[in-house]
């Protein structure tokens, strides 16, 4: 392992001794690096701090100055405040914390503090922070010069060990000392500085600890997110590697035997965004390197036929091709689907799945060995062992989100690898998806066939839900279907069970006593889940109860209500899921979100309401949400995989970042070449261990 200057450990540091490292340890500081690159978390500027004079009641403010006396104050019942006058050059303001006086050992006088919190009026103008930072440790008689206009304040993330402006001062007495040592770890050239736009390291650093501007300040983000986003594609760049160029692909020649009178079939004409997507799976089909591609289209975007098509493609090429959908059902729609619109072409569609009695499964095993069988759909029994294909060559997987990575790896593994598409109906956005399965090739489905009914969408409170309950009867009456959907967010969370299923039973035995009324939820064994649900999409259940586990796929023309319980416990685009399941058929559907007040008033089960394009919403939740729970499992103990890159801001940097390291990658696979020594030096000792979760196949 090579080092550089900056593993140093902190303890070497100025102001840094043994204790200190410890405490900063705990921060997860460790060497001078990690010191470097613990930034601030807020920048504020005269755009949002005020001077203390202008300071109005009635208003929300930020404002900076030094502490000029402080103390506790006991009220009449028992609580004790804690306050501090803050001066500026403009004036004076009283700062007052109720219940923690335990600050009179923390806030001294002369300190410099920037505070943030709504100003009231009591004895005069008083701020009551939420939040503040001691910038700067001064003496009593300190100036009550703050640093003027045109300065920017820049708060540390800090702790109770390591404050704010112990931070501060270990920046003030390191930080150039460290820079220099920075430039060892400049993986970008001037020129490749001035084509991407972006400044150099040791500039960013130097402005995220030294800010003069807040455009400055975004430019340095704006370099460091780049480093972020680069490597991580690096190393997807090289799993994809594997995975496609370095396998041998097979180049299907398209005869347009089959494709052509599919197309002349079909009772509709593809959208352009299918035609598009089509385009470019073919032409990657077409090609001498494997497919490895995601396919991501929304609910009901028409992602079957161009699974079909692909796989004729490589049928008519004198290969076998495969369809793996999650679950029995799922298999079952789709070989219903796909056999009504090859059967008339004279192909035969062969099902393979768990449930098969013998001599059929047996059947479909022969037909598959011997080549016989050029069309099959089913599911993981489709991977599992003592099943072999004569020349599979395609292989289509459904909602490949309930299958694992490993799973959507097992063709990769084999002598032969097939082409894999695998299609996602969970939109997300462009920067997610490449984030997340950059080691896949991106087709995206969209735009919906014309003619789709409209989903009406209604947030209603908990006090009204007799009135939806109407609305649910109202559908029934008319001889459809509702769905009523309960939060389990954990399949083992107990009370939601409980909740659930006790809302089954009144809905069973009072509201809907006259009605035909089932339930399903994931603690159910498979068989009972797939009765209750072949029951419900035989018409013979009116009202289904269910948790989240109607999420995937599953397709009830009749079912034209949904009322979603606890709404707010959902995020958007699981609630778009959802919203998915009705809206199928001919007639207008309704979808109504129950949840609290304050929930309803927010502005994401509006803009739910509102949106119908999933892939907006998806934006929306991301923007709302942050991405930060969005990676899961993804995430490396307490250190983000991104601290720098926003993916709702960061695309045209990630597509910048992605298109270098793919080629990057193509161009020197193992990173051997001289040139990029450096990037491979700063890939295995700076982002390996960190991105390991990155690195499939
Ligand atoms: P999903 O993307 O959710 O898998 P499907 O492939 O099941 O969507 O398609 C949903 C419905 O839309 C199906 O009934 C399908 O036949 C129909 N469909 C697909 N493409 C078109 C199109 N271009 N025009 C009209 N209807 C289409
Ligand atoms: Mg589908």
């Amino acid at each position: 392992m090579s080092f550089f200057r900056l593993d140093k450990p902190v303890q070497f540091l100025k102001g840094v001794g043994p204790v200190r490292a410890e405490a900063l340890a705990r921060m997860g500081i460790v060497t001078a690096r990690d010191l470097l690159y613990h930034v601030p978390r807020r920048y504020d500027d005269a755009s949002t701090i005020r001077a203390i004079a202008d300071l109005e009641v009635g208003t929300d403010a930020t404002a900076v100055g030094r502490v000029r006396s402080s103390g506790v104050i006991p009220t009449r019942k028992g609580l004790r405040i804690f306050q501090a006058v803050l001066k500026d050059d403009s004036g004076m303001i009283t700062c007052a914390w109720p219940g923690q006086p335990w600050l009179e050992r923390k806030l001294r006088v002369g300190d410099l503090l920037l505070v943030t919190g709504p100003v009231k009026f009591f004895h005069g103008r008083q701020m009551r922070p939420r939040e503040f930072a001691v910038l700067d440790r001064g003496e009593e008689d300190t100036a009550d010069e703050v640093g003027g206009t045109g300065h920017v304040f820049a708060t540390y993330p800090a702790s109770d060990e390591v404050p704010q402006w112990v931070l501060r001062g270990l920046f003030e007495k390191n930080l150039d000392l460290l820079l220099p040592d920075v430039v060892e770890e400049e993986y970008l050239s001037a020129d490749s500085q001035r084509t991407y736009s972006l400044r150099s390291l040791q500039a960013s650093l130097e402005t995220l600890h030294r800010p003069t501007s807040l455009e400055g300040v975004e430019a340095a983000r704006r370099r460091l997110a780049y480093d972020e986003l680069f490597f991580l594609q690096l190393v997807q760049a090289r799993a994809r590697y594997r995975q496609t160029i370095q396998k041998q692909g097979i180049v299907f020649a398209r005869t347009d035997d089959l494709i052509r009178p599919l197309h002349d079939a079909l009772p509709f004409r593809l959208t352009t965004a299918q035609a598009r997507v089509l385009r470019e799976i073919y032409a990657d089909m077409g090609s001498s390197r494997r497919m490895n591609r995601l396919l991501q289209g929304d609910v009901g975007s028409g992602k079957t036929v161009v699974a079909l098509f692909s796989m004729l493609l490589a049928v008519e090429g004198g290969y076998q091709a495969a369809l793996m959908a999650p679950t029995e059902l799922l298999a079952e729609q789709h070989l219903r689907s796909i056999r009504e619109l090859v059967e008339p072409l004279g192909i035969d569609v062969y099902a393979l799945t768990g449930q098969m009695a013998a001599p059929d499964r047996r059947a479909t095993l022969d037909a598959l060995r011997e080549g016989a069988a050029s069309l099959v759909v089913g599911t993981q029994a489709l991977i599992q062992e003592g099943v072999e294909f004569r020349n599979l060559g395609m292989v289509v997987v459904d909602e490949q989100h309930r299958f694992g990575v490993r799973q959507r790896m097992v063709f990769g593994d084999r002598a032969n690898p097939p082409d894999m598409l695998i299609m996602s109906a969970t939109p997300i956005p462009r920067s997610l998806a490449m984030t997340l399965y950059g080691d896949l090739d991106l087709s995206i489905l969209d735009e919906m066939p014309e003619g789709r009914k409209p989903i009406r969408t209604l947030l209603r409170y908990p006090s009204k839900r007799e009135d939806v309950y109407q609305l649910v009867d109202a559908e029934l009456e008319k001889g459809h279907q509702a769905y009523i959907v309960f939060p389990l967010v954990a399949e083992s969370d107990k009370m939601d069970l409980r909740s659930a299923t006790e809302a089954y039973e009144r809905l069973s035995e009072e509201t809907f006593a006259h009605r035909r009324v089932g339930l399903v939820h994931g603690q159910l064994s498979s068989d009972v889940k797939d009765q209750v649900m072949r029951g419900f999409l035989a018409g013979e259940i009116d009202v289904l109860v269910a948790t989240t586990v109607i999420e995937v796929g599953i397709d009830v023309p009749n079912a034209s209500v949904l009322v979603v319980e606890n709404a707010e416990r959902f995020g958007l685009s699981q609630l778009h899921q959802l919203r998915g399941r009705v809206g199928r058929g001919a007639t207008e559907s309704h979808c109504v979100l129950i949840a609290e007040p304050g929930e309803v008033a927010a502005e994401r089960l509006k803009i739910f309401r509102d949106t119908s394009d999933g892939f907006a919403i998806a934006r929306a939740d991301l923007r709302l949400r942050g991405q930060g729970d969005l990676f899961g499992a993804q995430q490396h103990g307490r250190d983000p995989i991104l601290r720098f890159a926003d993916l709702s801001l960061d695309e045209g940097l990630l597509a910048e970042a992605q298109n270098r390291a793919r080629s990057m990658v193509e161009a020197d696979p193992d990173l051997q070449g001289e040139d990029v020594s450096l990037i491979r030096r700063l890939l295995d000792h700076r982002y390996a261990e960190r991105l390991k979760l990155f690195s499939v196949g």
